[in-house]
């Protein structure tokens, strides 16, 4: 489903010309900077994205941290891997021409700094070493490559509906727990691009949260404990399964395996196969094996250093990969099985689909004729107004609270 231009066989070519004489409009596939421009000069969603970034803190409430979002490191990736790192926006309209004249092929976003990171070096120089990340989501990276040892349809970076379930696995698990286990309720999970999913937990409490706090939280997640050459790579202690790990399975875990993984992988296809499994047995007795064993081809393989450090970058939302060409999209955690990563718009389509409206002036509209436009619309009703009422709620009882405060200091 996922391949290089070059690797696309003659039935699609012949499949893309039908598609191109029947409809006028169609925009062969690809990813450079014509496209791109377009993209970002039509359909990228500025507003909602930089909204999402303030937190509450570009309104007109005296509480309002002004300096909060341009304090935000974003980096761009440009055209021959030319790295742009530490740049910082004190507004949208900013940000939009900043990405409207340098046309990254990928935007990272990085951490909120104690200064601008813009300005860093002005600061070092000053002699005090200011220059410290002080808040950032948490953030969990998923791929499927990670999974090579227990997926037989694809390896590396391809993925098929076959496989793609394990990232749906992921997402279920890594979500209840998030919501039911820490307490977190704005969550954000998008597609990666290619081959895996992104999760961006929003809550204040999550982004205050430190480097040792981040690691006991991914931590909590860790069950697989992956490298070459460790034979068994699920090890689960105790007498009694922690209710996480016992509730993860019971819902989610056990079924996807017996009714899904187990045919789609075909498991028991090959004797080798089936040597795999029986490994995991010998080496613990029956015990706990058949958790273990679904455990360990289902459970999610979370990349650690990620989540762990605040000043980590992840790809931003609504970027566009550039070996597939698709859109960055929000992925809807309760309706995650009908994800189908193959079915994401892709660069070239959604220029197709602005062709076909005839590039009307009132741009505005751009993004709502497209098939993007109901991803973006996911974005703002299911996650930022959501958030942004919590946001302003925080700050005015913040704020009420240091009002409160300085009276009875007065008081005294
Ligand atoms: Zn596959």
């Amino acid at each position: 489903m996922v391949r290089d231009d070059e690797q696309v066989d003659s039935m699609e070519i012949d499949e893309k010309k039908q598609q191109q004489l029947e409809a006028p409009t169609a925009v062969p596939e690809g990813f450079n900077t014509d496209y791109l421009r377009v993209y970002y000069g039509k359909l990228f969603p500025y507003g909602d994205f930089f909204k999402w970034l303030c937190y509450g803190n570009d309104g007109k409430h005296p509480g309002c941290d002004q300096s909060y979002v341009g304090r935000r490191e974003f980096s761009f990736t440009l055209e021959n891997d030319i790295y742009l790192r530490f740049q910082s926006f004190d507004s949208a309209t900013e940000l939009e021409s900043s990405i409207k004249e340098k046309c990254p092929f990928k935007i990272d976003i990085g951490p909120v700094y104690s200064v601008d990171p813009s300005k860093r070096h002005a600061y070092a120089q000053s002699g005090n070493n200011v220059f410290v990340p002080v808040e950032r989501e948490l953030i969990f990276d998923i791929d499927i490559s990670d999974y090579d040892d227990v997926r037989y349809c694809c390896s590396g970076a391809d993925v098929c509906l076959d496989c793609w379930p394990l990232m749906t696995i992921a997402i279920k698990i890594l979500n209840t727990s998030l919501r039911d286990d820490f307490g977190f309720s704005h969550i954000l999970w998008v597609y990666s691009g290619r081959r895996g999913v992104h999760c961006w937990v929003c809550d204040s409490r999550a982004r205050k949260l430190s480097n040792e706090q981040r690691a006991a939280i991914a931590d909590y997640f860790r069950v697989y404990k992956g490298g070459e050459n460790a034979l068994k790579k699920v090890s689960l202690a105790g007498p009694v399964l922690h209710p996480f790990l016992a509730q993860s399975y019971m819902d989610v875990l056990k079924t996807f395996f017996e009714d899904r993984l187990l045919l789609s992988q075909q498991l028991f296809s090959s004797e080798e196969r089936c040597q795999k499994i029986l490994d995991l047995i010998l080496m613990k007795g029956l015990r706990r094996c058949v958790e273990e064993i679904v455990f360990s081809y289902t459970y999610p393989r979370l990349d650690m250093e990620v989540s762990k450090h605040m000043n980590h970058l992840l790809k931003a939302p609504f970027c566009i990969h550039p070996k597939t060409g698709r859109v960055c999209v929000p992925i809807d955690p309760s309706n995650c099985d009908d994800f189908d990563p193959a079915a994401v718009p892709t660069l070239s389509q959604l220029l197709g689909e602005l062709n076909a409206t005839g590039f009307q002036s009132d741009s505005d509209n751009s993004l709502e004729r497209t098939s993007l436009g109901k991803s973006i619309s996911f974005f703002r009703t299911s996650f930022l107004h959501p958030l942004l009422k919590a946001c302003k709620e925080e700050l005015e009882s913040a704020y009420n609270a240091k009002l409160q405060q300085s009276k009875n200091s007065l008081n005294w």
